[in-house]
């Protein structure tokens, strides 16, 4: 090694040509011997591969949901069948329908109630159907106080088709909640008095029809 070091080292900087010609002269310039000393040897060990056993997290057991709390849509795409045609009315299923705030809604055709059907409430632009089990209860009342038949000139209305009919912006008719009827042989007026009567929160009489909704109580 001490070869090698000289030789690259070369002549002694800033030394004087003579010295180093003569240098030259007598020791002709030779290749250099690199000593590489001992060959490397790889570090070769033994692969092992990593691998590390994941045990999958533990979780807490969670209750079923109750396949009659599972809204409209869900209930459909699980196949499960509509609660509406297993209801026996007055059962405690039915009430318990009636009663929710925000229940299930009525989406297929079909009888409703003793007096109604699905289709009496479907769009009249789309022919869809969402009712509120609670307006289809306060109708088959209003039925009962008047003794007479009820025609719905008007129940659910997709946004699309309240805005083409000129609906208020936020009726009810687009949450299935409210219902236009007339009553043959009585005037709004009259019918409008027996819908307060039978617990409909929104009822206004105009143009020869009367609007009723489940809604918080109020007239216009
Ligand atoms: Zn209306």
């Amino acid at each position: 090694m001490r070869d090698l070091a000289r030789a690259l080292a070369g002549p002694e900087p800033f030394a004087d040509i003579n010295t180093v010609m003569r240098a030259h002269r007598s020791r002709p310039m030779q290749a250099p011997v690199i000593d590489v000393g001992e060959p490397l040897k790889a570090d070769i060990r033994p692969y092992t591969p990593f691998i590390q056993e994941i045990e999958p997290p533990q979780l807490p057991e969670q209750p079923p949901i109750p396949q009659t709390d599972l809204p409209q849509t869900q209930r459909r795409r699980a196949g499960l069948p509509d609660p509406m045609e297993e209801a026996d009315f007055g059962s405690p299923q039915y009430q318990a329908l009636e009663d929710s705030v925000a229940g299930p809604m009525i989406t297929s055709p079909g009888k409703v109630s003793e007096n109604f059907r699905a289709e009496e409430f479907a769009c009249k632009g789309t022919g869809q159907i969402k009712i509120d089990p609670r307006l289809v209860s306060g109708l088959e009342r209003l039925r009962k106080i008047l003794g007479r038949p009820i025609t719905i000139t008007s129940g659910y209305r997709t946004p699309e088709h309240n805005r083409r009919v000129k609906g208020a912006p936020n009726s009810r008719h687009m949450t299935g909640e409210a219902a236009d009827i007339s009553v043959p042989g009585m005037s709004p007026a009259q019918v409008a008095e027996a819908a307060r009567k039978a617990g409909f929160g929104g009822v206004s009489a105009y143009g020869g029809h009367v609007h009723v909704d489940v809604g918080p109580e109020r007239t216009w």
